[in-house]
């Protein structure tokens, strides 16, 4: 039985018997830390089917999904076009162990949105391409340091699991047990948008930097987009030093708009860029890319290791071309007054209740800080959040049938299945939503 009526029970007893027996066998009960609820509390939802804009539990519960796989689902669940690619792709066998021609023409595709990027070479996750694209700026310059920035997050790769400290430029610590000093020595954290420190450490140590690595548009502390003047000193700083520019568009690639944040922005054309979400239309397929004459230095052309089983995978590219085929100007236009209605009803029902917030975009993507602040420009503004009333909001939302993500450090996803029926209802839930975070909260502004 299916109930669709948003007017659900805060227990879910069908899920919390899967989730007993997942935790008994996997840690945590989950395969990836942000699902297991722990920042909101209560049960996740284990999830049976998806169907255009909606997910359905377990428990035969119906939700608006705002999640749509971190990002991956643009088109929305079970697009027919892309089913079509699936099955015929694995009708014609799975894995071969040998070039295909849809790697091809994905690779074609890519190459034809971004500009900046010549060469590309697939993989399987977004943590991938990140390690590749920093051994690659290694491998090419010879050199070692690499500069991140807190609060972005690049895939779980050891030597960029540091985020260190906040303020000055800090030699890193890693964040995790398990990274070593050494694999986390070469890395420097930063503080995002902070064209000061960023200036200060070229000219201390410009001629150690392999390559600095960026979010496109910081998408994993909310979203924050980079200022015109930070974009513009990565590319000048980056340049005049010899280090090489890599920016992160896991997130934001073929989301934000038709070519990713670097067609959206005119300042800044990367050496590097790595891809992955949206570029799989929900199966494990991601990227790295850029100058030609950078990823010449990649085996067998050149020198630099790099391999994958099933990189290029025949059903993860022919998901993934398909999904970018049908990622037209229509539907780029769709999400942005789609994010649009959602943020400016948020706006209204938050601020009909008092709750302090903010709503920052990256062109079509965008999120909501439960914050006094006016704007959030960098991770420790980020942080300075009201967890409670976004744990609280969280919960009506889920109880009225409206998936977010369960987290106040995430973007709000949407889909070209986010109809204005579709929206509406999530508009309906947001004054109680925002009730619940009024009561629960504890910042004024
Ligand atoms: C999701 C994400 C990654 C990691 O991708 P996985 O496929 O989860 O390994 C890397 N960078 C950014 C910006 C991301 O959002």
């Amino acid at each position: 039985m299916t109930d669709v009526s948003g007017v659900y029970p805060a227990d879910a007893p069908a899920s919390q018997a899967l989730f007993d027996r997942a935790s008994a066998v996997t840690p945590g009960g989950v395969n990836s830390p942000v699902r297991a609820f722990r920042a909101v509390g209560g049960t996740p939802r284990f999830m049976v089917r998806g169907e255009g804009p909606y997910l359905f539990d377990a428990d035969g519960r119906r939700y608006v999904d705002l999640v749509c796989s971190w990002g991956p689902m643009i088109l929305g669940h079970q697009h027919p076009a892309v089913v079509d690619a699936v099955r015929s792709a694995a009708a014609n066998g799975f894995s071969f162990g040998t070039p295909t021609e849809g790697e091809v023409a994905l690779a074609e595709e890519i190459v034809s949105r971004v500009a900046p990027v010549e060469q590309v070479r697939l993989v399987s996750s977004g943590t991938e391409a990140t390690m590749s694209a920093i051994r690659l700026a290694r491998g090419f310059t010879g050199r070692s340091k690499i500069v991140k920035f807190a609060g972005c997050y690049h895939g779980h790769v050891d030597s960029l699991l540091a985020a260190a400290g906040s303020g000055l430029a800090t030699f890193a610590l890693p964040d995790t047990p398990g990274v070593t000093g050494a694999a986390a020595a070469d890395t420097i954290v930063l503080p995002y948008n902070d064209v000061d420190a960023l200036t200060r450490i070229f000219e201390a140590d410009g001629h150690e930097i392999a390559a600095v690595i960026t979010e496109a548009a910081a998408g994993n502390m909310g979203v924050v987009p980079p200022t015109r003047e930070f974009e513009t000193a990565l590319r000048d700083l980056t340049r005049l030093h010899g280090a090489l520019l890599v920016s992160d568009e896991v997130m934001t690639g073929f989301r934000v708009s038709k070519a990713g944040w670097n067609g959206h922005s005119d300042i800044s054309a990367p050496d590097l860029l790595t891809f992955g979400k949206v570029m799989g239309g929900g199966f494990p397929a991601a990227a790295f890319g850029g100058r030609a004459d950078v990823m010449a230095h990649l085996a067998p052309s050149g020198p630099v290791y790099q391999a994958g089983t099933l990189s290029g995978n025949p059903v993860a590219t022919a998901a993934g071309l398909a999904t970018l085929k049908n990622c037209t100007d229509d539907v780029y236009a769709h999400l942005k007054a789609a994010s649009a209605k959602l943020a400016g009803a948020a706006h209204e029902a938050l601020n009909a209740e008092g709750v302090p917030h903010a709503i920052q975009f990256a062109g079509s993507m965008f999120s909501v800080f439960f914050t006094s602040l006016d704007s959030v420009s960098t991770y420790d503004e980020a942080r300075q959040q009201d967890l409670p009333a976004f744990a609280a909001f969280f919960h009506s939302m889920l109880s009225q049938g409206v998936y977010l993500p369960p987290s106040a450090f995430e973007a709000w996803f949407l889909s070209a299945a986010h109809d204005d029926a579709v929206l509406d209802q999530v508009v309906a839930a947001l004054p109680k939503a925002a009730k619940a975070a009024a009561e629960a909260g504890s910042m004024t502004r």
